[in-house]
């Protein structure tokens, strides 16, 4: 048996490779080990274990093997330059086989009456079938019957590296040569149990098949290995920080839930919690009780109460003579969660203050001050909180909402803001697909509010475009009749700024038109806005001074006005999933039966109409989240921020989702009989499991 150190040798030293296509190859696909180009997993496998009769050959656009004697061969002139052609026969018909580019180099390989086995796709010009660009590889005779071939690996070689001679060819070469080797044996990294319970073969035999398979099933049964020993490592490194969280790193103890929570649960509370929000808040007891740090995740979808949750916690936090913080994504969140939470909190005395960026440089200071000496509770405000200078005396809870607005470098700052770990709670709007949840944030523990406050009538969604405007128009007036107030929305991109201003402007006058003053009065909400002329229109909006709000999407995040009852959403087709459904959860809040005019032009693409049916159809986030992980992929959903952990070679958390689970709870169960791998049985584990924890960044348990 090869030493292991033979798969840690760069692939420079393999023979026929050499430093300088090494050196490429490395920088292309991220390959320097052998190990690593034994990982190197082919896209697709062409099966040329059969032979189709030219006469078979009737399907375009298909990829066949065949065989004959070629004939006719010739340069044809062309517009620019020449082709190649000739022709195949067998006993049965003839093709055309097609070269347009290379053919002075091919012509000179081709011989008149050769016998040659030819591989390529087919094609159809003016109801002739033809092969262009075919692979020939010249045979001594022709077969008869079934043809024994190979299942050829396709592999994914860029473009760039095939032009220097790194070809399909070369890479079949070496890695057969390699796999086929009699001592090619790799160190098993799956337990014996866990191999024979699955039905998996040994890594050495996975990998053999991958890239010499004898069989497809061969293939994909390796596949399926790799896959499951990929999430396997994933969810051990995930889950074993946790453990280690869990075991080492201490936290303030919070052993009391405090007069104040007692004194406003009992007096102030202005509705029943509902039993989501009750259980929730006893997970969040029991971490920040334990004396080991809290790092939960709080996934509930738009509002399911969240915020009740936070404002309790925050009450046992300070109940324990120690500070909180909200932090929130935008001034205008901030804003309101200051003003809501202050008029609950203030009259138990406690201390509340708001800093964002526009926060004055005086009042900055004093909070500053009040922060450090203690005088202050707590602390609501934007990404300002992250700062250097902002120091608390004494911070022992830190409460993150729409966390995945935030990166993990940002809220890592928080962790350093005490001498002991505040317990963290991040909150997140847009629910997160199970298997991303599970992959993430597979180190957090995760509470989840599956459940809306009661009396909520469902918002009725319906997708109308241009032609229904009047009609709408007439929706609108009658709402507003009977007292309701609405929201228009634009899309406001980056990219198109000055356009999507443009349209937000225009609609405004066309909506200032259809709804004259005195009678209708009209607030306008953008990012170009000074935040004091934002929170002015907020106001007269939330005060029902104004019936109508044209904004922009700044009003995405977290507003609540429950009188309002209806979102138009203006382009339509411009929002993501998750931005449709935050923007919907604007109304609904009241008691009042609401809705959501999702406006688009005609001609959609496939994907925005998918979109505005599963709107229309769908009025759960967490429905929504997994729909639109199919339509995005899991990159784009996290942002590039979060997306390390989501590079994976073998597994796709969109299409493996069982087996993430299948291994998660596999995981955790070997973890709970054998939390430090000590059995002999888990030795095999303790390799891999260093090699892939090193490196990994401490503060990332924050994330
Ligand atoms: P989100 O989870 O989106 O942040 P909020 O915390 O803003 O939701 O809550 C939405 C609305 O529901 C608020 O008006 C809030 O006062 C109300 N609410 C929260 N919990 C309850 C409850 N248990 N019963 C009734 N209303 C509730
Ligand atoms: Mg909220």
């Amino acid at each position: 048996m090869r030493t292991s150190s033979f798969l840690e040798f760069p692939i420079s030293t393999i023979k026929g490779l050499g430093p300088k296509r090494a050196a490429m190859i490395r920088s292309e696909l991220n390959i320097s080990s052998i190990y690593d180009l034994l990982l190197f997993t082919p896209s697709r496998y062409i099966d040329k274990r059969s032979l189709s009769p030219i006469s078979a050959i009737k399907l375009e656009n298909t990829v066949v093997q065949t065989a004959g004697i070629l004939s006719n061969i010739r340069l044809i002139p062309q517009s620019k330059g020449y082709r190649l052609t000739a022709d195949l026969v067998d006993n049965t018909d003839q093709i055309e086989l097609v070269w347009f580019k290379g053919y002075q180099y091919i012509e000179k390989q081709l011989r008149e009456n050769q016998r040659v086995r030819v591989f390529g796709k087919v094609n159809r010009f003016h109801d002739r079938f033809s092969i262009v660009h075919p692979e020939l590889s010249p045979i001594s005779e022709l077969p008869t019957e079934i043809f024994k071939g190979d299942i050829e690996p396709i592999y994914p070689i860029p473009e760039k590296l095939q032009k220097v001679g790194i070809s399909q060819r070369l890479f079949r070469t070496i890695l057969q040569s390699i796999v086929e080797a009699k001592d090619f044996a790799l160190a098993e990294t799956l337990p014996e149990y866990i191999l024979k319970a699955h039905n998996y073969t040994s890594k050495t035999l996975a990998l053999r098949h991958i890239h010499r398979p004898e069989t497809l099933e061969q293939t994909q049964s390796a596949l399926d290995r790799l896959k499951f020993e990929e999430l396997f490592y994933m969810q051990l490194g995930l889950l074993i920080k946790k453990q280690h969280r869990k075991q080492s790193i201490k936290g303030r103890k919070f052993e009391i839930v405090g007069e104040l929570f007692l004194k406003y649960y009992q007096t102030a509370l202005p509705f029943e919690l509902t039993s989501a929000q009750k259980r929730v808040l006893r997970e969040i007891r029991n971490d920040i009780g334990s004396g080991l740090q809290m790092n939960r995740l709080l996934q509930g979808d738009v509002g399911s109460g969240k915020t009740m949750v936070a404002l309790l916690s925050c009450l046992i936090a300070i109940g324990n003579k120690s500070q909180a913080c909200l932090v929130a994504p935008t001034e205008i969140l901030a804003q309101q969660h200051f003003e809501d939470l202050s008029s609950q909190l203030v009259p138990l005395g406690i201390k509340v203050e708001l800093l964002t960026g526009s926060t004055s440089k005086k009042d900055r200071k004093e909070i500053h001050q009040a922060l450090l000496s203690g005088a202050l509770h707590l602390l609501i405000g934007t990404h300002a909180i992250f700062e250097e200078q902002v120091v608390f005396c004494d911070l022992g809870l830190a409460i993150i909402d729409e966390q995945h607005r935030f990166g993990v470098a940002q809220r890592s700052k928080l962790w350093r803001k005490a001498h002991i770990p505040p317990h963290i709670l991040v909150m997140t709007a847009t629910p997160i697909p199970r298997t991303l949840a599970m992959s993430v944030y597979g180190d957090l523990d995760v509470s989840v509010i599956d459940e809306l406050p009661p009396g909520r009538t469902p918002i009725i969604t319906t997708h109308r475009n241009d032609g229904a405007r009047l009609r709408i128009f007439s929706f609108l007036k009658e709402q507003i009749a009977l007292g309701r107030q609405i929201y228009v929305v634009y899309p406001l991109i980056k990219e198109s700024e000055a356009l999507d201003y443009k349209d937000l402007m225009d609609g405004y006058e066309s909506i200032s038109r259809e709804f004259p003053a005195p009678q209708y009065a009209i607030s306008i909400l953008h990012g170009q806005m000074s935040a004091e002329a934002k929170n002015y229109e907020m106001r007269q909006f939330e005060r029902g001074v104004t019936q109508i709000m044209v904004a922009t999407t700044v009003i995405e995040v977290g507003v609540n006005v429950p009188n309002a009852t209806v979102m138009v959403i203006e382009s339509a087709e411009r929002f993501g999933l998750a931005q449709l459904h935050q923007l919907r959860g604007r109304v609904g809040r009241g008691t009042n039966q609401s809705y959501c005019l999702l406006m688009t032009k005609k001609q959609l693409s496939d994907d925005a109409m998918v979109r505005m049916t599963s709107m229309v159809k769908h009025s759960s986030g967490f429905e929504l989240s997994e729909i639109d992980l199919r339509l995005r992929g899991p990159g784009d959903i996290m942002g590039t921020q979060q997306s390390g952990s989501l590079q994976l070679k073998f597994a796709d958390l969109i299409e493996d989702g069982e087996l993430l689970f299948t291994v998660r709870s596999q995981v955790q169960q070997i973890l709970e009989n054998d939390p430090d791998l000590k059995n002999s049985i888990h030795d095999c584990m303790l390799k891999p499991m260093h090699m892939m924890l090193k490196g990994k960044i401490l503060w990332s348990y924050i994330s």
